[in-house]
């Protein structure tokens, strides 16, 4: 089996740690890190692991919604040379939270600019989506392609809108302290989805193998073809 890590802040761990924590997650069988920006201060971390570490860290440049109030003016021209440099970076992470108190319209200001940045450089979205289910469906029809509501933390209603309008639909531990967590991992289409660690915030990449072995249980599926499929899932995600 093998596994891709769609969600691991690898800049928030202590400094020159990301060897070890590449290594311990190998023995556990994953092998690719898509690694988000939270702030500005970010992206040359970020730029620089996923030089160091070419084939196993895909980076991913963008503003949290928690840290909107101290983004410095000009952010949307300085992202944009990353992604012209890391043709191969995603967008993220972005989103709306309707629990921190960063100012609904900002939130709405910066979602907007992430969202144009996908769909100018054609690349996936990554949305941080916390009790926003009806505010979120405002963007549906502008959203691009490709985005997934990652470490998703909703309910099942939420998410059959969610994936009708091709969300991919990313699951870290956390999932199973949700009280329809059953139901939503029964209902999350086979192709949509994928997997996170969202370390070093909820658990770690090395807590990715046994959330599989919890999902193919509930799903009634084999470990490995659905481990099979998820991976599948994540390059196509990243990739096509
Ligand atoms: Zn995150």
């Amino acid at each position: 089996m093998q596994f891709i890590d769609t969600h691991i802040h690898l800049q928030d761990y202590k400094s020159n740690s990301t060897p070890q924590i590449i290594k311990q997650a190998e023995i556990c069988d994953v092998n690719k890190f898509v690694c988000p920006s939270i702030v500005e201060a970010d992206w040359k971390k970020i730029a620089d692991l996923s030089q160091n570490f070419k084939s196993k860290i895909i980076p991913a440049f963008g503003l949290h919604p928690w840290y909107l109030e101290q983004a410095g003016s000009g952010w949307e021209s300085r992202i944009c040379q990353y992604f012209d440099t890391f043709p191969q970076a995603l967008v993220g992470e972005t989103g709306l939270d309707r629990l921190k108190s960063t100012p609904q319209s900002l939130q709405e200001d910066f979602f907007t600019i992430h969202i144009e940045l996908a769909k100018k450089y054609n690349r996936p979205l990554i949305i941080h989506a916390v009790k926003v289910d009806d505010w979120l469906e405002k963007y549906w029809h502008d959203l691009p392609p490709k985005f997934v509501l990652h470490s998703f933390s909703g309910r099942t209603n939420f998410l059959k809108r969610a994936v009708a309008k091709g969300a991919y639909i990313s699951l870290c531990k956390k999932i199973m302290r949700n009280s329809e967590a059953k139901e939503i991992i029964k209902q999350i289409p086979i192709d949509k989805l994928l997997l996170e660690s969202d370390g070093p915030y909820q658990s770690e990449p090395q807590d990715i193998r046994e959330l599989l072995k919890e999902i193919a249980i509930i799903r009634q599926e084999k470990e490995e073809d659905l481990s099979r499929k998820i991976y599948q899932n994540s390059e196509e995600f990243l990739y096509v």
